[in-house]
């Protein structure tokens, strides 16, 4: 007997299924892709549960007759050689006619399809890659594919599913992606009975239809903080729209990157964006849709049909033109009188020093971008801190005064104890809204008139679906029309303004949706660390009243040596520190 088998078709069907099919928005793409080769001007998109429930893909484009309806279903079945001069190429573009083949397998599946002109259309059914029925459908142009009860075969995949809100999320980014892509044709997305996104055709030039298109899907308050970049150099082109610098946001959210009008996520491609900043990017993030054009030689995209990466021939070029690109057009251009104004008689700026790529990517993880939000201080800057006595909560602290409207001076045994304001009153109120949550005492404070945040309909859909748990940590949201959400009420302790509220909303959208945040504490710290940044500080003057209960409420604190973020609260310089300063021996 031979040890080795030879596995059952429908299984080896499975298996490569689960290579294309990862999830339901990978259905979603892949049907929508599929319509868009076939030239649809319209893409009609309906979702129930999640995807889980049916995922259905109208279109309006050529059509198949009945042995293509057939013929489709079969793995490796493509129409799409002839396109394309070589095979190579063809499968460099992602066409391996297995999109149709693999949702067959893992799904119930029916196809309705007619081509122009014909007296009657065609439908198939089947479900897990077995075709139950042929019958003839009413003459409409175009394509209708409907794949229901996704995994149901395949429960360990099931399994593997995120929330349904990560997944409606992922389905609402790859339609506003395939609508940035293709400004010809129309999308609407309804996901469970409701209308999430109507999107006519634009007949306008690129840039009109590109802008009005970026305008929907971004929402209006982040498009306007956008500005048009456009930049060229040996057979590569770079165009979109990226955040001016006094724009920027607090999360990656509203980041969308094309290579020759695909999506795809490359670290490159993020990377050189933001270096194209420069040092205008304080921790924060800019919105883009960015448009990289190549030629298709000169990268590998999907191979592999799930890895949104693609690998450059040139990366240096790429890395270059775009940071090159964006600083000169963005920075200089729009911002340079006001951000970085230049000795007289200078009028050029010089672009950022641009190492190449492989220099920026070798240091550190993310070494081009700014430190997140929640990253560790620098260590130069845990060096420098003076080691503050141990005693200090017990000792009576002397207010001196303040300094520079933002430090609290606090003689301190025979030293001086600087106090970061902003930093201590963060840590004050990040230790009591945390207590408040812990004991479900959070006191609330109802807004006469309420804030209002403009987010995307991906945003949008994460923040409803939280909506309670947000009540619970005293933040009552609601919703006015598709993209605007309206705050109502906050914690007591905490004071928004409109622009800061959105950002906290916006920021707040992606931490809720992001299953590698999953654990409720961890959320909960977040918003707690987000909202005391975001919360404006009493008063920049502190009248030495209110100096001395801030001293009294950071002694204690629990850890009233660092602010949320990890930055120190206050440091020490001795006695014996100032002397020496003095070439004095010994203490004051
Ligand atoms: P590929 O797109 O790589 O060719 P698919 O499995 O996605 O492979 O699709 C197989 C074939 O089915 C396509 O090449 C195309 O001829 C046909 N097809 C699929 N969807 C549509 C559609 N919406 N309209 C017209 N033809 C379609
Ligand atoms: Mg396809």
């Amino acid at each position: 007997m031979p040890e080795i088998k030879v596995l059952p078709e429908d299984v080896v069907s499975k298996i490569a299924a689960g290579e294309v099919i990862e999830r339901p928005a990978s259905v979603l793409k892949e049907l929508m892709e599929n319509s868009l080769d076939a030239g649809a001007s319209r893409i009609e998109i309906e979702i129930k549960k999640a995807g889980r429930g049916l995922i259905r893909v109208h279109d309006d484009g050529r059509g198949m007759d009945r042995e293509d309806l057939r013929l489709s279903l079969g793995r490796h079945a493509t129409s799409k050689l002839n396109v394309f001069d070589d095979i190579y190429s063809l499968a460099t573009f992602g066409f391996r006619g297995e999109a149709l083949y693999s949702i067959f397998a893992v799904s119930r599946l029916k196809m309705a399809s007619c081509r122009a002109g014909q007296p009657s259309g065609y439908a198939i059914e089947g479900e897990g890659g077995r075709v139950t029925a042929e019958l003839p459908a009413p003459p409409v142009k175009g394509t209708t594919i409907e794949a229901a009860d996704l995994f149901f075969n395949t429960p360990a995949r099931a399994k593997f599913m995120k929330s349904d809100a990560a997944e409606r999320a992922q389905l609402i980014k790859t339609v506003e992606e395939a609508a940035l892509a293709n400004l010809g044709t129309g999308f609407r997305l309804v996901i469970d009975g409701s209308e999430i996104l109507s999107l006519p055709a634009l007949p306008g030039g690129m840039w009109e239809n590109l802008k009005n298109r970026a305008a929907a899907v971004f929402g209006k308050s982040v498009y306007s903080g956008m500005a048009r970049v456009e930049g060229k150099a040996a057979g590569l082109a770079v165009y979109g729209f990226v955040s001016r610098p006094d724009c920027l946001a607090a999360t990656r959210a509203n980041q969308y990157f094309f290579v020759n009008r695909r999506p795809v996520g490359s670290a490159l491609l993020r990377q050189a964006l933001y270096r194209g900043y420069g040092h205008m990017l304080t921790g924060r993030h800019p919105a883009c849709a960015l448009f990289v054009e190549l030629d298709p030689s000169s990268f590998d995209a999907n191979i592999h049909p799930q890895k949104r990466d693609v690998k450059f021939s040139s990366e240096n070029e790429i890395f270059k033109t775009i940071s090159n690109t964006v600083y000169e057009e963005l920075l200089a251009k729009q911002t340079a009188g006001v951000q970085l104004a230049a000795p007289a008689g200078e009028n050029k700026f010089t672009p950022p020093d641009v190492p190449a790529y492989r220099e920026a990517a070798g240091a550190p993880a993310a070494a081009a971008e700014a430190p997140g939000l929640f990253d560790a201080p620098p260590a130069q800057l845990r060096e420098a801190a003076q080691p503050v006595p141990s005693d200090w909560r017990a000792q009576d602290l002397q207010y001196i005064g303040q300094l520079a409207k933002s430090y609290l001076l606090f003689e301190c045994g025979a030293g001086l104890l600087v106090v970061d304001q902003h930093a201590a009153q963060e840590r004050i109120l990040f230790e009591k809204y945390l207590e408040e949550l812990e004991k479900r005492e959070i006191k609330l404070q109802p807004l006469l008139v309420p804030l209002e945040a403009e987010l995307s309909r991906s945003q949008m859909e994460t923040v409803l679906r939280w909506r309670d748990w947000m009540k619970s940590a005293g933040f009552e949201i609601d919703q006015r029309g598709p993209t605007v959400a309206l705050l109502r009420a906050t914690p007591a302790l905490f004071y928004f303004t409109q622009p800061a509220f959105a950002e906290f909303l916006g920021y707040l959208s992606e931490v809720l949706g992001d299953p590698g945040k999953a654990a409720e504490d961890i959320k909960r710290n977040i918003i707690a660390t987000m909202a005391c940044k975001k919360s404006i500080k009493a008063h920049d003057f502190v009248k030495p009243q209110e100096a001395q209960r801030l001293m009294e409420d950071l002694k204690r604190a629990k850890d009233g040596h660092h602010c949320p973020h990890g930055r120190p609260t206050l440091f020490h310089l001795s006695g014996a520190d100032i002397a020496r300063r003095f070439q004095r021996s010994g203490a004051l």
